[in-house]
């Protein structure tokens, strides 16, 4: 039985700045730390429920996803670590997965939450797919679904477990830490949120069978709000897209995959204007 793990840095407990999310950070190798620890909380939840084969992808975008220490990772699972890479942060996932955990994640773009953001914080503004803001919950739900894969649980804040929820009725979730702030967060000593998040994997990978893959909704139209017109200007050289705002293209998606590869496609580009 294979599980699939993507760990996300902001939704760890411990972790409420970008101190902690940035290589150049000064809490860094203590998040990193904290990031690696619930990732083994999960792998060994996922192995306590009969796991045979587990892959735990680095998903944070700080350091090109090099963020987990692999001289600790749990000797049951695989390491994705690197960036870029096709499907991002579910690089390598396919059909025969029974169950996706995703661990350390956060709320979307224009939601409450502990470093809320999609994707790109400095560039995205709002993603809508079939005209429903979607974050990287969201987004990772559709392309599980695309080769039939259930979400069984979301870790994070209260309320990234909430958005999880609203999306995925059903999943489990493991809360470890309550947002008091966008930057501030009461959270679980490390110790106790990764007992959370192992019992919690566990009961999920337990209970996958019975999951139903997110509807794959597609055919659908992506638009993609940009924090600045020029990011929309250049995003909409990509083929197969358009400006529908001075701030926003928009394109239609057979499926979720394809549709992923325009959004990547479209945010490199967008973003490479950062560094102007
Ligand atoms: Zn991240």
């Amino acid at each position: 039985m294979k599980v699939y793990i993507s760990i996300d840095m902001e939704g760890v407990s411990g972790v409420v700045h970008n101190e902690h999310t940035s290589e150049r950070g000064f809490d860094y190798d203590l998040a990193r730390r904290l990031m690696m620890g619930e990732a083994n909380a999960a792998v060994e939840g996922a192995v306590a429920a009969g796991a045979t084969e587990v892959l735990v992808s680095d998903s944070h975008g700080g350091n090109g996803a090099r963020n987990l220490l692999i001289d600790t990772l749990h000797q049951a699972a695989d390491l994705v670590t690197g960036f870029p890479r096709p499907l991002g942060q579910l690089a390598g996932l396919d059909a025969y997965y029974v169950v996706l955990l995703l661990v350390g994640y956060h709320t979307r773009s224009n939601a409450a939450g502990v470093i809320n953001h999609t994707v790109h914080g400095r560039a995205i503004n709002r993603l809508t797919i079939g005209g429903r803001e979607l974050g990287e919950i969201g987004i990772n739900a559709l392309l599980a679904a695309q080769v039939g894969v259930p979400v069984g649980l979301v870790t994070g804040d209260e309320l990234t477990c909430a958005e999880a929820l609203d999306l995925l009725p059903g999943l489990e979730t493991a809360t470890v830490k309550w947002a008091v702030d966008r930057y501030a967060a009461r959270c679980l000593s490390p110790r106790q949120a990764q007992a959370t998040i192992r019992a919690a994997a566990e009961r999920a990978v337990r209970g996958a069978r019975s999951l139903k893959p997110f509807a794959p909704k597609h055919p659908a139209a992506w638009e993609i709000q940009y924090k600045d017109s020029g990011m929309a200007e250049v995003a909409s050289q990509v083929p197969g897209t358009t400006m529908v705002q001075d701030d926003t293209i928009a394109y239609e998606a057979p499926d979720a995959s394809t549709g992923f590869k325009t959004f990547t496609a479209a945010l490199a580009v967008a973003a490479a204007t950062l560094v102007r």
